[in-house]
């Protein structure tokens, strides 16, 4: 056998993956583009090259050295974007920390992850002043401040981000290492017990950005992303680094638009007045623009937004659809950097009257992304749009397991593939359609019902707001589902009864088992979340378990 790796000349170079390398190409050819932070501040991609310079200088003159754990707390905002790029390109590691967990959850993540510098938001200096006497590791804290006069606080501040960022070089001279160097690190609650701590290389990153410029660059008409784009997240930065998208954005070179807090008004006005095209987000947040008074009168008939995070409601597509957004679905999660599938149209489906039904589909694999559903025993499963299985994984940008957690890592990767806990079916199209999260999944006398599909069905109502469906004990059935429902405001009050009526015409219709009869209904003012605006199924299943 004749051995044919790649023989390498001694003076080739051997280009690594790092993120530094996204960075060259939109600074040398989109110098003057705009990064524009709320309606306080915008600067070029020239001004944002010498800004992440800065950082890293002022950094390392703080200390920050190869393998340190820098960890922000921090609005989506063009600092957090600085972070995304000077801390990792120094060798060292971001932690994004997830400001809506508990201060002890904080505390954990902090200890767990062993971050040795904070930067840290004014508007967070209360959490980390409750906990900052069991802080460890820490050795120094940069303040991101907003306000002409600094907040007084107790925590030994290294200085404030802009004064630090004033006082260093615009230039920085960036080293190659190995791409396979931890780049970030965050945690999920979406798993039971601690929050565990996932981590993407240099390499993982780049790839990803590249697979997810690949499925949204090329598609045709529909959810592409292009150079005219105007970018703005509205998930948060420290949730899988915004889905990967200012990675996606800096690389193409577009503006980009920051909106610090979220607030209705504030991410209304700054898509109508900064013309943002392309932004993704968790259904919640579009529910609260779409629920907002001037919702009506701003334009949005330029806007792509993909929304993930949980399934994306048939109604709320409509409504959008009505609107001219162009809105479709993505799928991943924490452990997967996040982006496994895209629920984009081909140009065929572009030309059918009933999109709204592929656009709530979870959608097909992107470039590099291995599918597949299985059962129990890792066989696939059919993809015939009915049959469901796991979704399990692989793709290079997949978390290599759990930080400093082999048994929950080993758990993850069982078989040599990436369990999601997410049950799908696929149809001969490639489209995967999640039903349900196996810990989700309602097992009525041996059969079973998605909670996810019934929560669609009792969202079509038009005196519902907002619902949960979660799977309760009992003794004869095995489990019970129970619809935690809030009722819409201003819309006309209705019954449990006229509900359930309501739900027996899908029965009837064969859209639904019937099963679902034993639906159990009960009106509450709000539904329990979870730090990142989620459902909090486990926490909803607690509480009433007693019912
Ligand atoms: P997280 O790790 O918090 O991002 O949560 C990931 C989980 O959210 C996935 O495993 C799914 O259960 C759920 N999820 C994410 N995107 C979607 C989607 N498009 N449709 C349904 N569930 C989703």
């Amino acid at each position: 056998m004749t051995d044919n790796l790649i023989q390498r000349t001694a003076s080739a170079y051997t280009y690594p993956l790092l993120i530094k390398n996204l960075l060259q190409g939109p600074v040398v050819n989109n110098p003057k583009q705009e990064i524009v932070y709320r309606d306080q501040l915008r600067f070029t991609y020239q001004q944002f090259r010498e800004r992440v310079c800065r950082l890293a200088g002022a950094l390392t003159e703080l200390g920050v050295k190869a393998g340190d754990t820098v960890a922000v707390m921090d609005y989506d905002s063009h600092r957090y974007l600085e972070c995304f790029f000077a801390v990792p390109m120094l060798g060292a590691v971001l932690h994004t920390v997830n400001v809506r967990l508990s201060p002890e959850q904080i505390l954990y993540t902090i200890d767990h992850a062993e971050d040795d510098f904070l930067l840290v938001h004014e508007d967070f200096l209360p959490i980390v002043e409750q906990i900052k006497g069991r802080i460890d590791t820490v050795q120094h804290y940069i303040l991101l401040s907003e306000q002409d006069e600094q907040p007084a606080t107790g925590l030994p501040m290294a200085g404030e981000y802009e004064a630090l960022l004033s006082a260093a070089a615009p230039d920085f001279d960036f080293q190659d290492f190995d791409e396979s160097t931890r780049a970030t690190t965050f945690y999920t609650t979406g798993t039971t017990g601690m929050p565990k701590g996932v981590y993407f290389s240099h390499r993982q990153l780049v790839l990803h950005t590249l697979g997810v410029l690949a499925a949204l660059g090329t598609s045709t008409s529909q959810g592409r992303f292009h150079q005219d784009d105007v970018y703005m997240p509205i998930t948060p930065m420290f949730h899988v680094h915004a889905w990967g998208l200012p990675y996606v954005a800096t690389a193409l070179g577009v503006k980009q638009v920051y909106p610090g807090k979220y607030t209705p008004d504030m991410l209304l006005g700054l898509l109508e007045k900064e013309k943002v095209t392309f932004s993704h987000c968790v259904p919640t947040i579009l529910h609260l623009l779409m629920n907002h008074p001037s919702y009506e009168q701003v334009d949005l008939s330029n806007w792509k937004v993909i929304i993930g995070g949980a399934a994306l409601p048939k109604a709320m597509c409509e409504a959008a659809l009505e609107k001219g957004i162009d809105i479709f679905t993505g799928y991943g999660m924490s452990e997967t950097c996040p982006i496994l599938t895209f629920a984009q149209l081909t140009s065929e489906m572009l030309k059918e009257d009933d999109q709204a039904e592929i656009r709530c589909k979870t959608g097909r694999p992107i470039p590099l992304v291995q599918l597949r559903l299985v059962d129990e025993e890792m066989n696939d499963i059919p993809k015939d749009g009915e049959s469901v299985g796991e979704i399990v994984v692989r793709a290079p940008w997949l978390t290599q397991g759990y930080l400093k957690d082999q048994r929950n890592s080993e758990v993850l990767w069982r078989g040599g593939y990436l369990h999601t806990g997410d049950v799908a079916n696929m149809d001969r199209e490639n489209y995967a359609k999640i039903t349900d999260r196996i810990k989700d999944v309602i097992k009525i006398g041996g059969e079973w019902v998605s909670s996810l599909e019934l929560e669609d069905i009792l969202c079509s109502h038009p005196a519902v707001g907002e619902v949960a469906v979660i799977g309760l004990p009992d003794t004869k059935w095995g489990e019970k589902p129970l619809a935690l429902v809030v009722h819409k405001e201003n819309a006309e009050q209705i019954t449990a009864k006229q509900l359930l009526a309501h739900t027996k015409e899908f029965i009837e219709k064969g859209m639904l088992t019937k099963q679902a009869l034993l639906l159990k209904i009960v009106f509450v003012d709000s539904i329990d979340k979870t730090s990142v605006g989620k459902i909090n199924k486990k926490a909803l299943r607690e509480k009433y378990a007693a019912s």
